[in-house]
């Protein structure tokens, strides 16, 4: 028997195959017969192309089958490959056979659906063109990520997914049964990076990560990945740097391999391009919040966090993301030490995207003072033996240390212009939703 050569869609597009004949596998993604012709677009994961089945040209039996069969069958197809300007992308395949694997049933999801629908039928969704290049894309800045930290030296450390402590507030964690205790779902793999970092120095990991966000935003998600690193010897300012690097490296590979995607999408990939070879600014929370009160008019506060809107309109005075350092001490969680410089606020950062995307990224250098820390565990009402093996590390050779997290999702949505976290990952979990 020999062994079909199966060509790809893209490389048809690539114009690679024109005036060859070729075998491909694939879906039904659209289709419509008028007599004696069927024209079908054809998907596979590589693209969609345009496929005319005309009576005649293959035997009857297959020109009937592939009449009948509806969209979301799968099939195999043979033909010539001939350019047409009028097809979606410029080339069409003449068919002369062609073999039903799987006549589907009528497929459920139809046009113009509601988001609930599409998320009920997400296990169907996931093969539109809309989600797959959201899923190409998603793809890219995972590889990016690990490819940023391993040619920088960083080493891939795993921390447990089912914790003892809280990390980031106890109101979002998701408690788990353990034989006769209880443990929790990783909120962050911080605490453990920071016991690693006296072994590796430079590490980093991406994993899931689980909080229990009890409201509905277009920019939570119960489970969610986050991209973490950590590093001995650095400082607040040095870990920004490396956000900033990081972020702009992960839009260049997106730049470089997704293109296709992005346009699917409508984004517009001028001003990614653009972004990408910008100077991200760091200002201090301060700062935002003096330009919130002149340039924005706002009544904010200094002392509160900045809320979703206030991240919004700050943004509108910057093209890019913006780093904002120096948050009130107050509000931060326990490890993130006050600044010498300016006690009232703490070492720390986000970086938020621009045009409504949010937080991106949060980071602070590390407390190094127990006793401090142990009266903020105290205010939140924490056992202290549970975290005795943290300050550990302040005992045993104490050095600076500092790092931050990246939310995958986020940075997504951000990179893709989506309007809602929820496609950013290829089954999300809410409040409302953990299924399918
Ligand atoms: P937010 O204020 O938006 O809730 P956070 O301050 O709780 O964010 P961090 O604890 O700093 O976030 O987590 C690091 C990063 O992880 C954030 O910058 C964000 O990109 C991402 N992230 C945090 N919570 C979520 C979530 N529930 N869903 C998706 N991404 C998240
Ligand atoms: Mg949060």
């Amino acid at each position: 028997m020999t062994k079909t050569n199966w060509a790809k869609i893209d490389e048809i597009l690539n114009g690679k195959k024109n005036g060859k004949t070729v075998s491909l596998r694939g879906w039904i993604y659209r289709t419509r017969s008028s007599g004696n012709i069927v024209f079908a677009i054809i998907r596979d994961s590589t693209g969609i192309l345009q496929a005319t089945i005309k009576k005649g040209n293959l035997p009857d039996k297959e020109f009937e089958d592939a009449k009948k069969a509806l969209i979301e069958s799968s099939l195999e197809v043979k033909g010539l490959v001939k350019e047409d300007k009028r097809a979606p992308g410029g080339y069409e395949l003449q068919v002369t056979s062609a073999n039903i694997i799987n006549f589907a049933e009528p497929f459920p999801i139809v046009k113009d659906q509601s988001p609930e629908f599409l998320l009920d039928q997400r296990h169907l969704w996931i093969r539109s063109q809309y989600i797959s290049s959201i899923l190409k894309i998603r793809s890219t800045i995972v590889g990016a990520i690990h490819k940023f930290f391993r040619d920088r030296g960083y080493y891939e450390f795993d921390a447990p997914v089912l914790q003892p402590n809280q990390c980031e507030g106890g109101s979002t964690l998701f408690e788990v049964k353990y034989y006769e205790n209880k443990t929790y779902l990783s909120q962050s793999w911080q605490l453990y990076a920071e016991a690693a970092v006296f072994a590796l120095e430079k590490i980093y990991n991406m994993g899931p990560t689980f909080r229990a966000e009890k409201s509905k935003t277009s920019r939570h998600l119960s489970e969610f990945w986050m991209a973490e690193m950590e590093a001995a010897w650095m400082d607040l300012h040095d870990v920004t740097e490396v956000a900033k690097e990081e972020v702009k490296f992960i839009l260049q590979e997106v730049l470089k391999h997704n293109k296709n995607e992005l346009e699917i999408l409508g984004q517009d990939i001028k001003k990614l391009e653009k972004i990408s070879k910008s100077k991200f600014p760091t200002i201090t929370y301060t700062e935002a919040i003096k330009i919130l009160k002149e340039k924005e008019k706002m009544k904010v506060e200094w002392g509160k966090d900045l809320r979703t809107i206030e991240e919004d309109k700050l943004l509108k005075h910057f093209g890019t993301p913006v780093v904002v350092t120096n948050y009130p001490s107050e509000i931060m969680a326990f490890y993130k030490p006050s600044d010498p410089k300016d006690p009232k606020t703490a070492l720390c950062f986000d970086m938020i995207a621009p045009e409504g995307y949010g937080e991106i990224v949060g980071g602070s250098q590390r407390s190094l003072d127990v006793k401090e820390m142990t009266k903020r565990l105290k205010e939140m009402g924490e056992k202290i033996d549970n975290y005795e093996w943290y300050f550990d590390l302040r005992r045993y050779g104490s050095i600076p240390h500092s790092g931050y997290g990246l939310g995958v999702e986020r940075v997504v949505a951000w990179i893709c212009g989506i309007d809602n976290i929820k496609d950013s990952i290829p089954f999300p979990r809410t409040l409302l939703r953990y299924k399918p």
